[in-house]
C-alpha cells in the first residue's frame, strides 16, 4: 500500500426520500432566520415549494443561476442577498445553482445548504467556478462548502431522462479518476467503488422507468459518494481534457464528460492497472474501459463527439490546447496517443490503450 495523507472536509448529510420537507429544520440548525432560496428560471417550481416549506424563515427567492456562474450573475446574487439581508442561501439545482451559492459565500461567507437535483456532485466539494469575459476561473475555499446537504431523490424524478444518465456518467468520472488520483487514499478508493456500482446499477433501471423512486435513490447516492471523491481527491487526464474542450469548444457539460471517460481510462489503464480492476469490478465488467464503453451504448447517450458539432478538423487543435496545459497524470502525455484518444472519441470508436 502506498502512504498517504487523509483530510476529511466537514460533511452533513440528510438523504432520503421526502426529506426536502426537513429544509425549515437544517436552515434552523445552522442557525439561520432569513435564507435566500437560489434556482434556475427551469427550476422555479422547486423552489417555490423549498419557499413554502420554510415560511417564516424565507427571505426571498433569487431564479437567476446560470451555467458557468457568468461573474454578473454572481454580482446580481450577492446584492440581493446584502439587500434582503440574507442569513444563508439554500440552492436547490444543479451545479449551476449551487455554483451560484458559492460565488455568494466566497464573497461574503454566507452559508449555504444545498439540495441538488442532478448527480453532478458540487454540493460535496469546496471547488467554485466563476466565469469572467469569456473565461472560467477555478479555486477552492472551504467556505463555499455547502454546511449542510439533502438529498431528496423525488425531486430527481423531473431531471429528464436523457440528462440524467449523462450526469451520472459524468458522477462516474469523478469516482473513476480519483481511483488513480496522485492523493488517493484507501477510504476515497472504497468510496469511489462503491458510487459507481451504485450509479451502473440505478441508471439502466432509471432509463426504462425515470420515476422509480428507488432507481433514482441508488443513482443519487452513488452521485453523492462520487461528488465526495471529487471534493477530496485531485483529478487527472480526463477532467482536464473535459474542461478544455468544454471552454474551447463550448460543448454540454456532462455529455462531454460521458464521451470522454471510457476513452481517457483506457488511456490510463496501462499505468494504473489496480484502478481498471475496481472500475471493472463495480460494473460487472470484465475492462473497466470497455465495460463503461458498453455501458454507454446500454443506455444510449452520446458516445461520438461528432454528435456534438465538434468538426473533425478541429481535433489538431483541440489535441494542441489539451497538451499547452501540463499537469499531472499516471501516464505521461504525448501527442500521438492523445490525438489517437480525441479521434476515436470523435468517431464513437471502442476505447483503445
Ligand atoms: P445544471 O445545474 O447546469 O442544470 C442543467 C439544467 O437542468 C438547468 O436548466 C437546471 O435547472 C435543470 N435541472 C436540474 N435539475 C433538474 C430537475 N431535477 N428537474 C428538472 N430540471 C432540472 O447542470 P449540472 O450538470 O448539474 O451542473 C453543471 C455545472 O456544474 C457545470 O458548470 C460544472 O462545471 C459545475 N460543476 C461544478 C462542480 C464543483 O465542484 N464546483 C462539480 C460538478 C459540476
Amino acid at each position: 500500500m502506498k502512504d498517504f495523507t487523509y483530510t476529511a472536509l466537514p460533511s452533513r448529510v440528510v438523504f432520503g426520500p421526502g426529506k426536502l420537507a426537513t429544509v425549515a429544520d437544517e436552515v434552523a440548525a445552522i442557525g439561520a432566520t432569513r435564507a435566500l432560496v437560489l434556482c434556475t428560471p427551469q427550476q422555479r417550481a422547486q423552489a417555490e415549494q423549498v419557499a413554502a416549506l420554510l415560511g417564516d424563515r424565507l427571505a426571498g427567492i433569487h431564479d437567476g443561476a446560470e451555467m458557468h456562474v457568468p461573474i454578473e450573475s454572481a454580482r446580481k446574487a450577492r446584492t440581493l442577498a446584502r439587500d434582503l439581508d440574507a442569513d444563508c442561501a439554500v440552492a436547490v439545482g444543479g451545479g449551476s445553482t449551487i455554483g451560484l451559492g458559492k460565488a455568494i459565500a466566497l464573497d461574503s461567507a454566507l452559508p449555504i445548504i444545498a439540495i441538488p437535483t442532478t448527480y453532478a456532485g458540487s454540493e460535496m466539494t469546496p471547488v467554485y467556478g466563476i466565469t469572467e469575459n469569456g473565461i472560467k476561473t477555478t479555486g477552492k475555499d472551504v467556505r463555499v462548502l455547502p454546511k449542510s446537504v439533502i438529498y431528496d431523490p423525488e425531486l430527481t424524478c423531473s431531471l429528464p431522462v436523457g440528462m440524467s444518465l449523462v450526469s451520472g456518467m459524468n458522477a462516474i468520472a469523478h469516482a473513476a479518476e480519483g481511483l488513480y488520483a496522485k492523493d488517493g487514499n484507501p477510504v476515497m478508493s472504497l468510496i469511489a467503488e462503491e458510487g459507481i456500482r451504485a450509479l451502473a446499477a440505478g441508471m439502466p433501471v432509471l432509463r426504462d422507468n425515470p420515476e422509480d423512486v428507488a432507481a433514482r435513490s441508488q443513482c443519487l447516492y452513488g452521485a453523492w459518494l462520487c461528488g465526495t471523491v471529487l471534493g477530496h481527491v485531485g483529478m487527472a487526464l480526463h477532467h482536464k481534457l473535459c474542461h478544455t474542450l468544454g471552454g474551447s469548444f463550448n460543448l454540454p457539460h456532462a455529455e462531454t464528460h460521458t464521451i470522454i471517460l471510457p476513452h481517457a481510462l483506457a488511456y490510463n489503464s496501462p499505468a494504473v492497472p489496480d484502478a481498471m480492476s475496481r472500475i471493472a469490478r463495480a460494473i460487472g465488467a470484465d475492462d473497466g474501459p470497455t465495460g463503461l464503453y458498453a455501458l454507454a451504448g446500454q443506455l444510449g447517450v452520446p458516445t461520438a463527439l461528432r454528435d456534438l458539432g465538434v468538426a473533425e478538423t478541429e481535433l489538431d487543435r483541440a489535441c494542441d490546447i489539451a497538451l499547452s496545459n501540463p499537469y499531472w497524470n499516471p501516464r505521461t502525455i504525448d501527442a500521438a496517443p492523445l490525438r489517437g484518444l480525441l479521434q476515436r472519441a470523435w468517431e464513437g470508436a471502442a476505447p483503445r490503450p
